[in-house]
């Protein structure tokens, strides 16, 4: 029977001593063993199993088969008596965590009728899963306070197995599948519902609530929730990375808010005036390249430009004398690219120039007859591509 169980009977067990009725290979090759009774929380009902040892041998997985629990265990225990030790820091973390969903939970259904459709408690962080679409902030603060109120009255937490009769005295959260054992979890006045899990004595050991986010999950809402030894947990967390940034911008924590608007601002300040700069030394770039321009062709080879920005100049090339062909190469690692472009009072076709140019790459391109772009393999030094494409322009 389940309410025969170690872990039933005393939520509180942390070692025990149990005759070994078989040790067997699960399909993966590994070794379980299953006792004859055990205080192991097998993974059910969203909280994860326990860990902790048999005869000092870690106990890697606990998982109800059939009704059977299996503890996957290192190595062979090779005995026919079993010491169980829990790792009673793990058990009793998500005996904080379950019991603080129920209190969590039963608080958004008093206050504002909203239900919890799951649960997934995780190592660092637990969350729930409401059915509404939206929860605003106020509602968000009052659940809070109301469960943490709970917490502080210090309710014994009752758990009690009851007939299907005997189930009907009890104003359920949610319904329950009847089923031979039914194990309620009770905080009175509060919350009555039917959970296989493990859960303290009392809502004053779960310490603490804190709702750190809430995330939209398609019509439902995600509410990321901290309890017991995890607030602290947190607030040592947060308080680290609160105090590194403190340190960073040399503000007080309360002033950090206003040094990021600050540094943002100092920042966008600084991004416009390099791009003023770059703007005037590009328009120098135009200049001394116009001045080099032979049989109205400039020609110029760059190392480490994108195209965007060898596109960039061309365009500025050619509307700075109407009669010029700009051709620019760029050689970027292994690859060439290049673009060209022709000025309005020339009649130049650039595609012309893709054409000659493009199998001497293995290169891809395109574009109309007064602006061309493309790119390939460096198969040639980027001196001889210009080459190609001057010739290309003055024989077309
Ligand atoms: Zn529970």
């Amino acid at each position: 029977m389940l309410k025969d169980r170690l872990c039933y009977i005393d939520e509180y067990c942390q070692t025990f001593i149990s005759r070994v009725v078989r040790e067997e290979k699960d399909a993966n090759g590994e070794w379980y063993v299953i006792l004859e009774n055990t205080a192991f929380y097998p993974t059910g009902g969203g909280q994860p199993h326990d860990t902790g040892t048999l005869n000092g041998i870690p106990v890697l997985n606990v998982e109800d088969v059939d009704g059977e629990i299996r503890h996957t265990v290192a190595e062979k225990l090779d005995s026919t008596i079993a010491e169980g030790v829990l790792d009673w820091g793990r058990r009793f973390d998500h005996m904080q965590q379950h019991a603080g969903q129920h209190i969590l939970t039963a608080a958004f259904v008093e206050l504002y009728d909203f239900q919890t459709v799951s649960f997934h408690l995780g190592n660092e962080l637990c969350s729930i899963d409401l059915d509404v679409e939206k929860v605003t902030e106020e509602q968000l603060a009052s659940v809070e306070k109301r469960a943490n109120e709970i917490i502080l009255k210090n309710i014994p937490i009752e758990k009690k197995w009851v007939t299907e009769a005997e189930l009907e005295q009890y104003s359920l959260r949610k319904e329950l599948k009847f089923t031979d054992e039914i194990r309620l979890v009770m905080i009175p006045d509060f919350d009555y519902n039917g959970c296989g899990g493990t859960h303290p004595s009392s809502t004053g050991q779960v310490i603490s609530i804190k709702i750190l986010a809430t995330e939209k999950q398609k019509k439902k809402t995600r509410v990321h929730f901290a309890c017991g030894g995890r607030v602290l947990q947190q607030l040592h967390r947060k308080n680290a990375i609160l105090g590194k940034a403190s340190q960073q911008l040399s503000a007080a924590e309360e002033g950090i808010n206003d040094a990021i608007t600050k540094l943002l601002g100092t920042n966008r300040s600084l991004e416009k005036s390099l791009e003023e700069a770059h703007e005037t030394l590009l328009s120098y770039e135009v200049k001394d390249l116009l001045i080099t321009k032979e049989r109205n062709i400039v020609k110029a080879l760059f190392k480490g430009r994108t195209i965007q920005q060898l596109q960039k100049l061309a365009r500025l090339l050619v509307a700075g004398d109407e009669e010029v062909i700009a051709l620019l190469v760029a050689e970027n690692g292994d690859q060439l690219q290049f673009v060209a472009a022709r000025g309005a009072r020339s009649e130049v076709s650039m595609k012309q120039i893709t054409k000659s140019v493009l199998p001497a790459i293995n290169g891809k391109g395109g574009g109309n007859e007064g602006f061309v772009q493309g790119g390939g393999e460096r198969t040639i030094p980027g001196e001889e591509l210009l080459i190609i494409m001057e010739e290309s322009s003055l024989n077309s």
